[in-house]
């Protein structure tokens, strides 16, 4: 879409979000720094400062050192960060994480609580409904300064309209989950893909900062993917888990063979650890234990791990030739693993990669691990309500 320079409030709104973001990045500044920083006049600095603290999301911190002799002392302004709150929430098959944080992202107080064991879209709202009255009772939170929700929910999302149009985990279909909290919860709410709000969540929080291309890889029960591209979210759905990898015939919940989900997400490895180390067939090994097994050095265990890693190593050195992002991110709670999963996923990609790209794009574990999801719906929340109103993506 062109950018319709020739419109004044679309500009002020884009000046407003450049300034926002600006102060997020910074503990304190002043309007002239700010208009020579952002290549804006002091007028519009200025106007759109006192306006932001009008609005309490700026505040003034007092008077600064002059910047020359005999010059005037500037007026020190920062984010008031507590006075604007964010409510983030991961919807995950097993758990339901509820994040409150403030004005810059920053923890405020996390609650991760068990899904509900019958995952109608009633009860799970009820649940998410009864986990923020009970954060906001104990950390008595003011809730006029809550701002409003981002939610991270699994399955095909279209954040646009607000519908969860399937979610496999919770078999929904056209779900308007967008609509249904925000009039349980009483906050605007904001929602999107379980994976690209990871994705969002390592921009901000982990391995993707100051990073302005890469590709995150969720290995949960199920293998999912999210990419940054020029330092933005790449908005359509990708399905990394679908890439044909192997000739084993082993069919995938998509109708397909081959697929990298059927060889080494969460699911695949618990299969295969049922079909090979549960001898007696009781109970069921999860992958966890499998992992505890390959800790333990049981070398079966080991093996399944080696194998998985192998697949997912040959997939991302599809990724890295063809995108050539600048880091790949290894998340989702498969990724606990840690160097079980990471070392043959490098041995693998390093023989498969061209030696032009290896150099320049690095294989790197999440170090958010499974707070991931939830610290990227604060991000979401806090781009879509105050960073970056959605009027102004151009
Ligand atoms: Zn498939």
């Amino acid at each position: 879409m062109l950018m319709r320079t020739g419109d004044p409030e679309m500009a002020r709104e884009i000046n407003r979000s450049l300034i926002l973001s600006y102060l997020r990045n910074v503990d304190k500044t002043h309007r002239a720094e700010i208009a020579k920083k952002l290549h804006l006049t002091k007028a519009t600095v200025t106007t759109i400062i006192n306006q932001l603290i009008q609005e309490n999301l700026v505040k003034v911190l007092g008077e600064g050192e002059a910047q020359k002799i005999g010059g005037r002392k500037p007026v020190l302004i920062t984010l008031d960060n507590l006075k604007n709150l964010i409510i983030g929430i991961d919807i995950g098959k097993t758990n339901t994480v509820v994040a409150i944080g403030d004005l810059n992202g920053k923890l405020v107080k996390l609650s991760r609580k068990a899904t509900v064991k019958d995952p109608t879209v009633n009860n799970v709202i009820k649940n998410i409904s009864d986990i923020l009255k009970n954060m906001i009772e104990e950390t008595k939170t003011d809730r006029e300064r809550i701002v409003g929700v981002g939610v991270s929910a699994a399955g095909i999302v279209n954040g646009k309209k607000g519908v969860v149009e399937l979610s496999p985990d919770f078999n929904w279909k056209n779900v308007p989950l967008k609509n249904l909290l925000a009039s349980e919860l009483n906050y605007p709410a904001v929602i999107d893909n379980c994976t690209r709000v990871m994705m969002l969540g390592e921009k901000w929080y982990g391995n993707a900062k100051k990073v302005s291309n890469a590709f995150f890889v969720n290995i949960g029960y199920g293998i999912g993917s999210a990419i940054i591209i020029d330092g933005k979210i790449y908005y359509n759905h990708s399905e990394f888990g679908h890439l044909y990898v192997t000739g084993k015939k082993v069919k995938c919940y998509c109708k397909k063979y081959g697929c990298l989900e059927v060889v080494a997400s969460g699911n695949a490895i618990e299969k295969i650890a049922n079909r090979i180390l549960n001898k007696t067939g009781k109970g069921w090994i999860t992958a966890e234990n499998v992992v505890m097994m390959a800790r333990d050095g049981n070398n079966t265990a080991n093996k399944i791990f080696m194998d998985a890693g192998k697949y997912i190593g040959r997939s991302i050195s599809s990724v890295a030739n063809f995108l050539n992002p600048e880091k790949i991110i290894i998340g989702g709670g498969v990724s606990l693993a840690g160097e079980l999963l990471l070392n043959p996923i490098i041995e693998e990609f390093q023989k498969q990669t061209m030696e032009i790209i290896k150099g320049n794009t690095s294989v790197e574990l999440s170090k958010l691990g499974m707070d991931a999801g939830v610290l990227g719906a604060m991000a979401l929340g806090l781009n879509h309500f105050v960073f970056q109103p959605e009027k102004n993506k151009v």
